[in-house]
Formats: structure tokens, sequence, C-alpha cells
């Protein structure tokens, strides 16, 4: 099963992710695993995605898209992935589109777990981390038993310093502006599915696997 996962920062697409590699035994390729894995491996291209971090400079999408057919076409993607980062462009789409094509494998579905921007802005800004065993926890939808003390370890509760209403707006601004062409792209392939990310995390869960098992 070779899924695509999308998902605005803060919506849960990690959580949901590591779900889903649990019930279908796929692997999760996300784009900074990926330039870890070519980096470590010493290929050609992740030495040059390494010479460009190192300099301070974006990677260029062709040793993106490089390093994303290096990926894919290792043994375990055959059986199935879920695709999380990666293509953030409509062209970095057609490329992939080209490379699944070239290994002979399919697109089931493009997952898309929608929340809207004022609820992620919400969950953002109610965030506290413990500063000892980093759990986390939510003023509104999931307070510690005493404010501002974690209730496993008794460590001091902190507000992450990009958990601000205008940080989150910026990035869901930049998100969104990203991610509307792809949505337009996959809807065109049929392969677009929104999820109600608004739901409870079990839920959510749930109606993606019903979405799976189609
Ligand atoms: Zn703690």
């Amino acid at each position: 099963m070779h899924i695509l996962l999308m998902g605005p920062p803060g919506a849960g697409k990690g959580t949901q992710a590591a779900n889903l590699v649990k019930e279908f035994t796929i692997s999760h390729i996300s784009t900074g695993d990926m330039f870890r894995a070519a980096i470590k491996a010493g290929t050609e291209l992740g030495k040059q995605a390494k010479a460009c971090i190192d300099a301070g400079n974006l990677v260029p999408d062709e040793i993106t898209i490089g390093i994303v057919r290096e990926r894919l076409s290792q043994d375990d993607c055959k059986k199935g992935f879920i695709l999380d980062g990666f293509p953030r462009t409509v062209e970095q789409a057609d490329a992939l589109t080209e490379i699944l094509s070239d290994l002979g494998l399919k697109l089931k579905s493009v997952l898309d777990v929608n929340v809207p921007s004022a609820d992620l802005v919400e969950r953002a800004v109610g965030r506290r981390i413990c500063k000892s065993c980093g759990a986390t926890y939510h003023i509104k939808f999931n307070p510690s038993k005493v404010e501002g003390v974690c209730d496993e370890c008794g460590g001091e509760l902190f507000q992450r310093p990009d958990d601000t209403e205008e940080t989150m707006k910026n990035r869901l601004s930049v998100y969104d502006a990203q991610t509307k062409p792809l949505i337009d792209y996959y809807t065109k392939a049929g392969l677009y599915v929104e999820v109600d990310g608004r739901q409870e995390i079990g839920k959510v869960f749930a109606d993606i696997v019903d979405i799976l098992k189609d």
C-alpha cells in the first residue's frame, strides 16, 4: 500500500503515520529521514545535499528528487510506504509520478489530515511541554492536574517559543500557499481524500483505515 500523507503543521500527521506503519507494516518515509539516510550512506546525492546544508542553503529540487528516487527504489518500498513531507511543489509531484511509474508502483491515496487554521492556532498557543520528560499538555484540551506542573514527573511545564499565534499563522499561510496546487493536482488525479483531523486521534485513524480498506 503506497500512501501520501499531507496535513498542516500541528494536525497530528506524525501520530497517524506511526499508527499506519504499525497497522499495515509499511515504511514511513519522511524527507528529513531520507536526507539523513542518504548523507549517512554517503551516496553521491547525499554528499551533494550535505554540501548544500553545510553551506546553509536549501537543497535544490533535483537533489531532493534524486534522493527520493534512491529511497523509493529500495526493497522495503515495494511492499508499501507512507510518504510524508514530499512532494511540496507541483514540479516535485510530477517527478514523483514519474518515479513511481518507473518503479511500477501506484499511489493508493493522498490523505490530507485537515484541521482549520483557527483550531491549529488554538492548539499551538495552549500547548505546554514538560521541561524534564517532554510530556505534552494543553491548557484547555488536556490540562495537567496542577497548573504548570507535569502529572508524570512533577517537572515544570513551558511554552515553546514558536507556539505563538503569530508564528503559527505565518507557518499556516506558507503551508496553505504551498499545498493548494497539490490539492488540485491530486484531486485531478482522483487520489485526494480529505480526513477530518478535528476529531479525536483514534477516530481520525479509524477514518483513515476505512478509506484505505475501501
Ligand atoms: Zn514531565
